[in-house]
Parts: structure tokens; C-alpha cells; sequence
């Protein structure tokens, strides 16, 4: 029985998480080694709960769960059920992470990681329990987005498996099992093959970048909410497929390096949101607003779908 977690790491995606779990009824202890990060995530808690509440997301008849915050590492995983580990995408940091709380924790204890796709089975050599580590995959915003992927190693129980997807669906939230412990998991493969797509048509001056976000949001994405690739397959009919594959594959972008047009923006410190400037220019009006405005979208997508069914 998982009832006590141990958040690691309050960064972009912590304060969701820890919002979500504790509306689950699951209490939340959370550690940051940065005190602004942990600053942060206190403002992020309420915009998180509100945004919940907005979709009618409620407590379990037990009560919502409590969020507390640790001074130490240590402190933070005395006594959980389970840990989840959110610090950066860095196998060197978050292996240090493991070491250090594998003597903390409990012979029952459950280690998740978020990573974004790095293996599961190379991290979990790490830990002198491998068979209670297993990736646990959350999308950001991870208070809205209800999919999570679960990934277990080669050394990952089936039990490990088992209780991480049983406890998403016991949030109400939508379990991904994944059979193979691939990198980049499968929602980024997905999204970094359209990527790279997006990317090379925008760098050849095929599209300008407003008119592909467009393109992507209005046409393909709009859909893809209600109707999953493999089903779109069918509804289109695999004899269409087969026919464009044909000849549309052998012509797709296939780069095995980073596009040059996102090397020279890096290069330049033009991040995106987080400098003002990526893809696109930022005003800081634009930035504070952006949130919200995409949270917002986000939630009455969500309750609309949900409606529907
Ligand atoms: P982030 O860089 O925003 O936050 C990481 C936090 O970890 C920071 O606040 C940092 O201070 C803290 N940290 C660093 N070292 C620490 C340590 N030793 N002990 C405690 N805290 C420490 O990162 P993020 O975007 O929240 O991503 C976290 C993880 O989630 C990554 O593995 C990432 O790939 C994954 N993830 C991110 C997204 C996303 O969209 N950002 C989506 C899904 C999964």
C-alpha cells in the first residue's frame, strides 16, 4: 500500500506532481537542494490545486493528502512507500541520488524515476534493490496531462510494474505499460519524430513556424486527441497509408544529429520561454501570461473529452 512519497526534485515538474498526489490523498514529502526551487514550487502548489479543482478533480472519502518539505534528502525518504525522483536529465546526478537514498530507505520501498527516456535498466544498477526501481514517466504539465508511462528494466519486478500502474489508476489517472524498456520511452519517440519533421520543414523554408504550429495543432493534433495513430491508421485505411508510405518515407527527415537550426539558437543562449527567445520571440507579458492561457486550454480540452464519452 503506497501512502507516503517522497518527491526528490521541484522543478518543473515537482510542484505538479506533488499537487496531484496529495489531491490523490497520498501524502508528499518533497526536497529541492535548491531553497529558490523549493520558493517556487510553494507559490506553484496553489495555481496547481486550483487548476484540480477546475477539473473537477476530488479527494479521495479518506481526504486529500498532506505536502510537506524536508530540510535533507535523508529526512525526505525516512519512512515512504515510495520515492519519485525528479531531478534533472542527467544520468551522473540522479545515479547520485540513488546511492545516497539506497541505505535510507525500506526493504519495501518502490524508487521512480521521471526521466524522459533515459534507460531504466542502466539506472537501476544503482540501486542494491533493482527489482523496486522502475521508470515512471509523467507528462508536464503533470497535473493536467493524466497519461503516464510505466517502464520497467531488466531487472524490474513485475510487481514493481504492477503496484506503480495499479496507483496511477487508483489516482484515477491513465496507466502506459510499456513492454520494452526503450530509450526516449514512447510518447517522446512519437513527439521527437514529429520534431525533427517540424524542425527540417521549417529549416528547408518549406512553412513558416506560425503556419506549422497550425498545421500541427489544427490538423493533426486536434485529432490525434481523440483518434491515437493506430486507430487514424484504420480510419484512413492502411491501403492509403501504404501507397504514400511508399514513396513519403524514403523522403522524411532521417538526421542522426541535433538540426543545425536548433544548434545555432543554442549556441546563441536562444533557449525559448526561459531566455525570452527560441523558435519564437517573448515578450516578458507574454511569458507571465503564456501559463495560465495553456493551462487554461489544456483543462477545458480535457473536460470536454471527459464529457463526451
Ligand atoms: P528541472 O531542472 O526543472 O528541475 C530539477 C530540480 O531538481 C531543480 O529544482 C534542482 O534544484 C533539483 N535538484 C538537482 N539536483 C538535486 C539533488 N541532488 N537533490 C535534490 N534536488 C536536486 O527539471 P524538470 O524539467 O522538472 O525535470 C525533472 C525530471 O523529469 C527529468 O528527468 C526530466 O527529463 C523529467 N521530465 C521533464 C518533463 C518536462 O517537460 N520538463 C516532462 C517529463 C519528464
Amino acid at each position: 500500500m503506497i501512502r507516503r512519497v517522497a518527491l526528490i526534485g521541484l522543478g518543473t515538474m515537482g510542484p505538479g506532481i506533488a499537487a496531484r498526489l496529495a489531491r490523490g490523498g497520498l501524502d508528499v514529502v518533497a526536497f529541492d537542494s535548491a531553497a529558490a526551487a523549493v520558493e517556487r514550487a510553494k507559490a506553484m502548489l496553489p495555481v496547481a490545486a486550483g487548476a484540480l479543482d477546475r477539473l473537477g478533480i476530488t479527494p479521495p472519502e479518506a481526504g486529500e493528502g498532506t505536502i510537506a518539505f524536508a530540510a535533507s534528502l535523508a529526512e525526505a525518504v525516512k519512512g515512504c512507500d515510495l520515492v519519485i525522483e525528479n531531478v534533472p536529465e542527467d544520468a551522473g546526478i540522479k545515479a547520485e541520488i540513488y546511492r545516497a537514498i539506497d541505505p535510507l530507505i525500506g526493504s519495501q520501498t518502490i524508487v521512480a524515476t521521471d526521466t524522459s527516456g533515459i534507460p531504466i535498466t542502466g539506472l537501476q544498477e544503482n540501486i542494491s534493490h533493482p527489482e523496486r526501481f522502475v521508470g515512471m514517466h509523467w507528462s508536464n504539465p503533470p497535473h493536467i496531462i493524466p497519461m503516464i508511462e510505466v517502464i520497467g528494466g531488466a531487472k524490474t519486478a513485475p510487481a514493481t510494474v504492477a503496484a506503480i500502474r495499479d496507483l496511477i489508476r487508483s489516482l484515477g489517472l491513465l496507466p502506459v505499460v510499456l513492454k520494452k524498456d526503450v530509450p526516449g520511452f514512447v510518447e517522446n519517440r512519437v513527439l521527437y519524430a514529429l520534431l525533427r519533421e517540424a524542425v527540417d520543414l521549417v529549416e528547408r523554408g518549406v512553412i513558416e513556424a506560425e503556419d506549422l504550429d497550425t498545421c500541427v495543432s489544427w490538423g493533426i493534433g486536434y485529432k490525434i486527441a481523440v483518434i491515437g495513430p493506430m486507430a487514424l491508421l484504420d480510419m484512413a485505411g492502411l491501403d492509403i497509408y501504404r501507397s504514400v508510405s511508399s514513396f513519403l518515407n524514403a523522403d522524411l527527415a532521417d538526421r542522426k544529429d541535433v538540426s543545425p537550426a536548433v544548434e545555432e539558437r543554442f549556441a546563441a543562449r536562444k533557449l525559448g520561454i526561459k531566455t525570452g527567445e527560441g523558435m519564437y520571440s517573448y515578450t516578458p507579458e507574454r511569458i507571465a501570461a503564456l501559463q495560465g492561457e495553456r493551462a487554461g486550454k489544456l483543462i477545458a480540452i480535457r473536460r470536454i473529452l471527459e464529457a463526451a464519452k
